[in-house]
């Protein structure tokens, strides 16, 4: 048995990934162009989406769709408290004020009752949601207890491909979806983003705003005929996605159905494995018509930080998703110690978030190790 460490996670690249990036390389463009174009294209086609415009990054996604709100400055925004904090970040950067809502315990996401309650103390302007580990959220749901319109929820699915809600994939009836491709997700490119949307001005919008604003693509004005005149008109961010990065969308995207029916199963064995063991809390079963996209296995364990000790020295790496944004020094310096304070499911559920590894190159024997390590330790404490 090998003595290395199980890592916490590692990304996996189809085999035609090289000779896609190469082929780019030779081709004379690497930046925006056709290859992000088509990138879009099979993404929407994956999703069922009307409409994708690829980016930088989904906190790129996040601020770009906020801003094309045209909210007055200042404006609040519901937020998860339990969220990456580039997602609260991009709030900030939109020139808005983060309200942060506190969590279900069973599905670790705002639901209707603690969004309704942050609504009625705040009047928010547009809303945040967020698909925690993989759980498909109910935007529509969440929009109605916000008492805002769908076209002011911004949905943060940087854990979603692969998640579907009523048969459908997370996003695909979205205003605004914002993905990741960062090296740890689900779909990784290494990094990269992408925003579906049913809107066809959302996304012409956007389309613009990613690379500055500019009216026009950058590749089209140096096809022939193009012109090299453009305007701006949204002062707008440089949040484009490269063609090399698309080209690794392409070729990552036919992987993706395979990784997600190996996430599942990983899931299912996990389930099987700690099922009943002391203390520890495994992630919400029954969730009849929904499809989890299992980016994360979360657990719930007491005395957590003592465990991820112990896991490590047994030779586990594990994380934890996350700590929550109200116990961050610049968000409390920011929202104020008051409203930081008024998240208390969140700050006691996150003292014990545990994700253990799981992911596609995840070997059956490291599965099994991971399992033997917590379940020891676990046993251990009696
Ligand atoms: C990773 C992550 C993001 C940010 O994604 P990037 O592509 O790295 O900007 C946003 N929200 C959540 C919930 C995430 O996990």
């Amino acid at each position: 048995m090998s003595r290395t460490t199980v890592p916490f996670t590692v990304p996996s690249f189809a085999g035609e990934v090289s000779d896609a990036v190469v082929k780019v390389l030779d081709s004379g463009w690497v930046t925006t162009g056709p290859q992000t174009a088509a990138f879009e294209q099979d993404f929407a086609d994956f999703l069922g989406a009307p409409h994708v415009v690829a980016v930088a990054s989904c906190t790129t996604a996040l601020e770009l769709c906020l801003r094309a709100m045209d909210l007055p400055q200042g404006s609040p925004v519901l937020t998860p408290s339990l969220t990456f904090c580039g997602a609260i970040n991009a709030i900030l950067h939109a020139g808005h004020r983060p309200v942060l809502v506190d969590i279900d315990e069973d599905t670790l996401v705002p639901g209707p009752r603690e969004v309704a309650e942050a609504a009625a103390r705040t009047a928010p302007r547009a809303m945040v949601v967020q698909n925690q580990g993989g759980y498909p959220v109910d935007v529509a749901a969440l929009a109605e207890a916000a008492g805002l319109g769908r076209d002011r929820v911004v949905e943060d699915a940087a854990h979603g491909p692969g998640a579907e809600r009523g048969g459908r994939p997370v996003g695909a009836e979205s205003h605004a979806a914002c993905f990741s491709f960062y090296a740890t997700k689900n779909m990784p490119i290494g990094e990269g983003g992408a925003i579906a949307t049913g809107d066809q001005e959302l996304a012409d919008r956007v389309r613009a705003m990613r690379l500055h604003g500019m009216s026009k693509d950058s590749w089209k004005r140096y096809l022939p005929g193009g012109s090299w005149r453009y305007d701006v008109k949204d002062v707008g961010l440089k949040a484009n996605m490269t063609d090399i990065q698309a080209s690794i969308g392409r070729a990552q995207l036919v992987a993706l159905p395979g990784w997600q029916k190996t996430r599942g199963e990983l899931a299912a064995r996990y389930d099987a494995a700690l099922d009943g063991l002391p203390g520890l809390t495994l992630p919400q079963r029954g969730l009849d018509g929904l499809q989890h996209a299992w980016h994360l296995y979360q657990v719930r364990v007491p005395d957590r930080d003592a465990l991820i000790a112990e896991l490590e020295t047994a030779g586990v790496a594990t994380s934890v998703h996350f700590i929550p944004a109200n116990q961050m020094t610049s968000y409390r310096r920011i929202l104020g110690e008051e409203e930081c304070g008024r998240v208390p499911v969140t700050d006691r559920v996150g003292e014990e978030l545990l994700s253990l590894p799981l992911y596609p190159g995840l070997t059956p024997d490291g599965q099994e190790r991971v399992v033997s390590a917590l379940t020891g330790a676990l046993r251990a404490r009696g």
